[in-house]
């Protein structure tokens, strides 16, 4: 049996402070006192340690950034001179020593680089796991549940409602529509970090061998990736194409550039957008895309229920999305849950969110 299932949280050791003691929600963010470090602060600090590299996790200008070097690439690519002081790379599953306090990275299954960062300090073991998913991701590490006494998760979809279909269902229908309308093209609208990737490598996976068409914004971070080993076929330009060629083909571009002025140039498009928001048909609706394709790199319902038994840690601190529905149900498996009051974070697939269309790329 691990530590963890062993561990009670009711009766504090004299010499096993409980982790409220050592990690602080402060302004900045999640504080690791003893080691100094904050994770993913949404202000600038001294040290910081950075779970993966969307832009609500991953700010500029701290003095010192440890992350995977997954994370540190796709910053530097993003942030350029911006991203900071020093970048220091930890690879997946190697230790170092902060202060007193053991940190590991261990896969969080989320976009290339993505990471949770394993505690240990005092005697016990809090995994903060950043933002994650449990289905399978051919662009980056799968998630790997670490036992551990207190487990921070996210929430973004936590309310039974969502529970996202098979991903290469989504995909089938995208190829089936395709099928249907071979004169139309196809534009669907896809976060640059990480859902644009992974939609490429799930039509691989189903057979769709044509070149696809991007939007100048996903072609920086298409390119790192391809640097990474993740295999995306042909890509070409969208932005200097002809209108001709377009006729028939499979365009992805930033969710913001699918319903303006930019989509007019293809040949009568069906839009599509790729988000674990599409399970909401008033918002799909809202936003005039005919095509919604339920895919997403955040844990639906039942893999945030799933994880919690996985890790079996007694406690659950809930940050990042819908709060109340998981603590609730964690409580009621008599895990002691509560809701952690982190500012400063908002779900990428959103409209509107921290990264819209162009983002310092010409669209
Ligand atoms: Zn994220
Ligand atoms: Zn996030």
């Amino acid at each position: 049996m691990s530590a963890a299932h062993q561990s009670n949280p009711d009766r504090p050791h004299p010499d096993r402070p409980h982790p409220d003691r050592w990690i602080k929600v402060r302004p900045e963010g999640l504080y690791v006192e003893p080691g100094g470090f904050y994770i993913d602060p949404v202000r600038p600090v001294e040290r910081a340690v950075v779970t993966h590299g969307h832009s609500d996790h991953a700010r500029p200008g701290n003095r010192h950034v440890l992350a995977t070097p997954g994370t540190l690439a796709i910053m530097r690519q993003r942030m350029g001179a911006g991203v900071g002081g020093s970048l220091q790379p930890l690879e997946y599953g190697e230790g170092l020593n902060i202060g007193g306090v053991a940190v590991r990275l261990v896969p969080a299954g989320h976009v290339l680089g993505s990471a949770q960062v394993v505690l240990e300090h005092a005697g016990s073991r809090v995994v903060v796991s950043g933002d994650y998913k449990r289905r399978p991701d051919r662009t980056c590490a799968p998630f790997e549940p670490v036992p551990c006494d207190v487990f921070v998760t996210e929430a973004t979809f936590g309310l039974p409602v969502f529970r996202h279909p098979p991903d290469l269902g989504e995909v089938g229908k995208l190829l089936h529509s395709m099928a249907l309308f071979p004169e139309r093209s196809h534009v669907v609208g896809v976060y640059a970090l990480g859902k644009c990737q992974r939609l490429i490598t799930l039509l691989r996976a189903a057979g769709y061998d044509r070149p696809i068409w991007l939007h100048g914004a996903l072609e920086p971070l298409c390119r790192l990736y391809g640097e990474w080993g993740v295999e995306l076929g042909e890509l070409r330009p969208a932005t200097v194409a002809a209108k001709e060629d377009l006729k028939g083909a499979l365009v992805l571009a930033p969710p913001a550039a699918v319903a303006d002025r930019w989509a007019r140039r293809l040949a009568d498009p069906v839009v599509a957008v790729a988000s674990g928001w599409m399970r909401v048909r008033q918002r799909a609706r809202q936003r005039g895309v005919e095509l919604p394709l339920v895919i997403s790199d955040h844990a639906d319902w039942d893999e945030l229920c799933r994880t919690l038994e996985d890790v079996g840690a007694p406690e659950v601190w809930v940050t990042h999305g819908r709060e109340e529905a998981l603590v609730h149900y964690a409580t009621s498996r008599g895990i002691r849950a509560r809701a952690l009051a982190l500012i400063g974070f908002e779900d990428e697939d959103l409209e509107g969110g921290p990264e819209k269309a162009g983002e310092g790329e010409a669209p």
